[in-house]
């Protein structure tokens, strides 16, 4: 009898009634008749699932069986999004499975609405992660996704009067069916404790006895490319009590302590830290990095490397991407496996790990560079502090010799930093191979003004990547209709070579090709009309300019800045300066979560709603301005805001956002971009041209020159009218029913610090919204200028961003 995994069911829409069938009634124990809706999606996952599993497994036999390298992504979060249509897409599945459906007396729209999207991420470094597996399986690059398997994802926001409410997000309360968990393999995961040095036949070796242990369970999920038959693995940990340690306190009739012992090891995958580029300097948080990383490494190392190998050899096999500092704690850990277990010399070891990990950067912003306390790491990970001075003694002593007598030089490039924390960011400078900014102003600012001595040490050491999307979430799925005018203009192939979107320039100026163009972007609205409509309550007019800002809420990215143009547009009809019919009609959609312990954060939130509120519902206003907020923006609500958008907001302080894919995602379908000089938005600009983007505001160095001769917000806004008087509207209580005090620490903190210089580019800002208002009038030039964002944006495909990559850090061999 032939040993071979199972097949793959029947293509057919038979096949599939076959198999989804047999799924509803062996997988859940339901008859079709007496299922419920959740048993219904879940067979039709299971269904999907059968379908790409004899490649599965296929793929995971063949990445253990070939000798050549691969890629380990190490990434704390991955905000996935919904899996379902992804996977249907990929098999090429959507219509025979709709098909089949509709056999069973089912909609495969009521199915797929019973998914819940897994959070497990903040915004746009876990969605990147999410992008770049997509584009590796793609690709068919041999690789692995390694992350934390949170119980409680990113919370759920929901509004009351205006304000932010963070609920938990309970994304497995029905369970998941697209996991697999295997707790036979689960690796044991040590904490504190001490070390001590033993003499192994006349060596000195160290060895750490922890003093407490938790599981790492794996859960494998399938990450299939698409259209290529390949399946990658994404593996993801989950804490668990070990037995023996329960068992042993609860035998000794001390059932509490057994249980508070169990809760917390389990604590550890409980909850993503809902921070979004600030550290949060928790033990727990360690313990998670250390968690996952530590799971991952010996998986790849003992696991899916034989039992036999030499490790002198582990280079030409993986390499440790880091996704930011959250997995840098792998750098001692490998040092750890290969000193302390595997009895290298340090040196050989050091050798080894230097070129095994690579890291990618993603701030700018100085308090968001992760650092961790002596004191703390000490106690949790006593070998790896050692392991972390030994790195720090040695690169000094090089530093040293090669700048002699430069002491500053010495201290500012030390790991271990004044105050006597671990400065992650340095640690994985100094260790990876490669250290990548995620836009090309992004990189070059890193280079200059982070880590300057570091790129004057190490000569090549840095690179760029600019981040990219996955074409087939952010424009196939999202957009249907674009996707089918785009095919049916420059023929199929496009998605996954994004460059031929170049094809369509030559129809910028077809005014047939405009028209069908135009009716994509209307039907698109309708169909957010629908889902805000549905999923909210809201309503959308369909004649308005979809001027929309989703991200996170962070200063930086200056939410305010696009509040006070609404206010102003929204002023100027109030006060009769305008009339109504004067200003362009726009609708005004947000979307973004703060981070429940960022006030500032929250209070915008408010000011947002309570704006929207008032504009809403005045009836000078004639409806021609509205403002839409609606909560708990995520990957699935981006999937229909994103299609339906004419304007896209990208209007952080030049300098600040390290890329952004926000920006991206939108210029690929068809929205203009109101944007700063910043992060990716320059590589947009000049890929589209100037005259299809509306840039505005000051430049990194006239930011860092107004800087340096100090910063007035005040002077600003004496210097305009609008301004002053948008300003005064806030403080006067017109948004809060006469209550002046509760936005006056947002007024305060604009007018006295702003320190993401808000007030400063307000004027330009303003001037380039009405470049906006002047070119939406003319149609025909609008739809032309947006036809262009769409064929010259092809760059930014994670596609090319994984080529990148696999070039100028991984050089991992061609793809077969
Ligand atoms: C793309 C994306 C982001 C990142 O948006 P930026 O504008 O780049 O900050 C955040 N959240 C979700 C849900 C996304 O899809």
């Amino acid at each position: 009898m032939a040993l071979a995994p199972v097949q793959a069911p029947e293509p057919t829409v038979d096949g599939f009634v076959t198999q989804y069938l047999r799924n509803l009634n062996n997988g859940r124990g339901v008859a079709l008749s007496t299922s419920t809706a959740n048993d219904r999606y879940f067979a039709l996952a299971a269904t999907v699932r059968d379908y790409l599993m004899a490649r599965w497994l296929e793929d995971v036999r063949r990445q253990r069986t070939m000798q050549s390298k691969g890629v380990a992504y190490l990434s704390a979060e991955y905000l996935l999004g919904r899996q379902l249509d992804n996977n249907l897409l990929a098999t090429g599945l959507t219509d025979i499975a709709a098909e089949a459906l509709v056999a069973c007396g089912l909609d495969l729209e009521d199915v797929r609405a019973l998914e819940v999207e897994p959070g497990l991420g903040n915004g746009g470094l876990g969605r990147l992660a999410a992008c770049f597996i997509d584009s590796l399986a793609t690709l068919g690059v041999p690789s692995i996704g390694y992350g934390i398997r949170y119980e409680y994802g990113i919370f759920r926001q929901t509004f009351v009067d205006g304000q932010q409410v963070e609920q938990a997000d309970s994304w497995l309360a029905l369970g998941s069916p697209w996991e697999f968990p295997h707790p036979e393999a689960a690796q044991t995961i040590s904490f504190g404790g001490h070390t001590e040095t033993y003499d192994d036949e006349g060596v000195t070796r160290t060895r750490w006895e922890p003093s407490w242990n938790v599981l790492a369970v794996p859960y494998n999920y399938m990450v299939p490319g698409y259209h290529n038959g390949r399946v990658n693995t994404l593996r993801l940990w989950s804490a668990q009590a070990t037995k023996g340690f329960d068992l042993r306190v609860f035998n000794a009739g001390d059932y509490q302590e057994a249980v508070r012992a169990q809760t917390y090891a389990e604590n550890i995958s409980k909850v993503l830290y809902p921070e979004d580029s600030t550290p949060q300097g928790k033990e727990l948080r360690l313990q998670q990095q250390y968690f996952f990383v530590a799971a991952s490494i010996s998986d790849f190392v003992n696991l899916i490397l034989p039992s036999d190998f030499d490790m002198t050899h582990l280079p030409e096999r993986v390499i440790f991407q880091l996704n930011d500092t959250h997995p840098v704690i792998g750098v001692p850990e490998l040092m750890r496996v290969l000193v302390d277990e595997r009895k290298l010399e340090w040196d050989a070891a050091w050798q080894i790990t230097q070129q095994c990990f690579a890291y990618t950067c993603h701030t700018l912003l100085p308090e968001a560079l992760e650092v961790w306390s002596a004191d703390l790491l000490g106690r949790l990970l006593p070998r790896h502090l050692e392991i972390i001075y030994r790195i720090n003694d040695e690169f000094l002593e090089q530093v040293r010799e090669r700048f002699a007598g430069d002491a500053d030089r010495v201290q500012r490039m030390s790991i271990i930093s004044p105050d006597g924390s671990v400065r992650m960011a340095f640690l994985a400078t100094v260790a990876g191979s490669k250290v990548n900014g995620v836009a090309e102003l992004h990189s070059q600012l890193l280079r200059e003004k982070v880590l300057p001595d570091f790129d004057e040490f190490f000569p090549g050491k840095f690179t760029n990547v600019t981040n990219g999307v996955t074409p087939r979430r952010f424009v196939r799925l999202a957009n249907p209709g674009l996707s089918r005018l785009i095919t049916d203009t420059i023929g199929a192939g496009w998605l996954t070579d994004l460059d031929r979107l170049r094809e369509l320039e030559d129809y910028a100026d077809d005014a047939e090709f405009r028209s069908a163009f135009r009716a994509v972007k209307a039907a698109n609205k309708r169909v957010l009309a629908r889902t805000l409509a549905e999923r909210d309550g809201l309503t959308v007019a369909d004649d308005h300019l979809l001027d929309v800002m989703v991200k996170r809420l962070h200063e930086y990215k200056r939410q305010t800045l696009k509040l006070l143009h609404i206010i102003t547009e929204y002023d100027a009809i109030a006060s009769g300066r305008v009339t109504a019919d004067q200003v362009t009609p726009r609708t005004f959609v947000f979307g973004a979560k703060a981070a429940p312990g960022y006030a500032m954060a929250k209070r915008i939130i408010h000011l947002i709603n309570a704006v929207g509120s008032v504009v809403n519902d005045d009836p000078r206003v004639e409806g021609r301005l509205k403002v839409l907020f609606p909560p708990n923006y995520n990957v699935t609500l981006a999937e229909r805001v994103v299609p339906a958008a004419d304007l896209s907001e990208q209007i952080s302080l030049a300098g600040k956002e390290a890329s952004g894919t926000g920006n991206m995602k939108f210029a690929l379908n068809g929205a203009l971009t109101i944007g700063t000089d910043d992060g990716a938005n320059v590589e947009i600009r000049e890929l589209v041209g100037d005259d299809n983007f509306f840039l505005f505001g000051m430049a990194e160095p006239e930011v860092a020159d107004l800087q340096s001769r100090g910063y007035h917000p005040i002077d600003f806004v004496r210097a305009d009218e609008n301004l002053s008087r948008a300003l005064e509207l806030i403080s006067s209580g017109a948004f809060s029913g006469g209550d002046t005090s509760v936005f006056e620490p947002v007024v305060t903190n604009l007018t006295h610090h702003d320190p993401f210089m808000a007030l400063a580019d307000y004027t330009d800002y303003i001037a380039a919204q009405k470049r906006v208002d002047a070119l939406y009038a003319d149609q025909d030039a609008w739809t032309r200028a947006a036809i262009l964002n769409v064929a010259r944006c092809g760059f930014f495909s994670s596609d090319r961003s994984m080529r990148d990559y696999i070039d100028r850090i991984w050089h991992t061999p061609p793809i077969v």
